[in-house]
């Protein structure tokens, strides 16, 4: 049974950025950031890399901008947060490296032959490229359909959130924005998909800005520069002509 409870305002603290100094003793403590019990006690006493290369890698990475020093602390750059979001879990591990520098130091002593050690990073990089390619597979897989060619560039256009947009986004600027308050809705993907093949579509089920139901033809007004539809006609219904008052 709950006798009392309270609710408390606490402050969680975000980890302290590293320093020069703070960085370098990870590096040369690795072992604690290491649960593979023999890996750790191989990197027990020799840390990732010499004192020499573990203060080069600091400086390789600032001055490729990955991080950058504010006063005595280092920052990761927007540049490097996205560098590190690409790269594939099991290659940015520490015991991806210590395990690596494990290998070398048998080939050092004549434990273990530089061709084993070859074979194992071709497969290994083989591995990350494989996966890699099934993470481009299903991203692809993810992206909504194709409703028809881009006019300016003839790249696909899909449907967005709020517009169908052009997937060449890098290059094109080509986007519908969905809702169009003269038909009091969103235009559907089969109505753009149908405008983008022919050039003009009839937009069924439209409300008028005074509540008056119409259906009417449209074309694409393309200045190169924006798209619009721009209204044709009113179009003939089953029943009757329908028009707006
Ligand atoms: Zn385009």
């Amino acid at each position: 049974m709950i006798k009392n409870a309270e609710v408390r305002d606490c402050e969680t603290k975000p980890p302290a950025h590293f320093t020069e100094a703070s960085l370098l003793a990870v590096m040369e403590n690795i072992d604690r950031r290491i649960d593979d019990k023999e890996l750790k006690s191989y990197v027990k006493e020799r840390g990732l890399g010499t004192p020499t290369t573990r203060a080069q890698i600091i400086e390789g990475l600032s001055s490729a901008n990955y991080i950058e020093r504010r006063k005595k602390f280092l920052y990761i750059t927007e540049f490097g947060r996205k560098f590190i979001g690409k790269l594939p879990e099991n290659i940015k591990s520490a015991e991806i490296t210590a395990h690596w520098e494990q290998m070398l130091s048998d080939i050092e002593s004549g434990k273990s032959k530089e061709e084993d050690f070859m074979n194992e990073i071709i497969k290994n990089v083989s591995e990350v490229i494989e996966n890699e390619d099934i993470a481009v597979e299903n991203a692809a897989a993810e992206q909504p359909a194709e409703i028809g060619k881009c006019p300016w560039c003839g790249s696909p256009i899909r449907e967005g959130k709020k517009a169908f947009y052009c997937s060449n986004s890098e290059d094109c600027d080509f986007f519908i924005y969905k809702h169009d308050k003269r038909i009091g809705r969103d235009y559907t993907p089969e109505e753009i998909s149908e405008l983008l093949a022919t050039g003009k579509v009839t937009l069924r089920n439209c409300i008028s800005s005074r509540g008056n139901k119409y259906a009417a033809v449209f074309k694409l007004d393309d200045s190169g520069e924006y798209v619009n539809l721009k209204f044709v006609e009113y179009a003939k219904t089953r029943n009757s002509k329908s028009k707006e008052e």
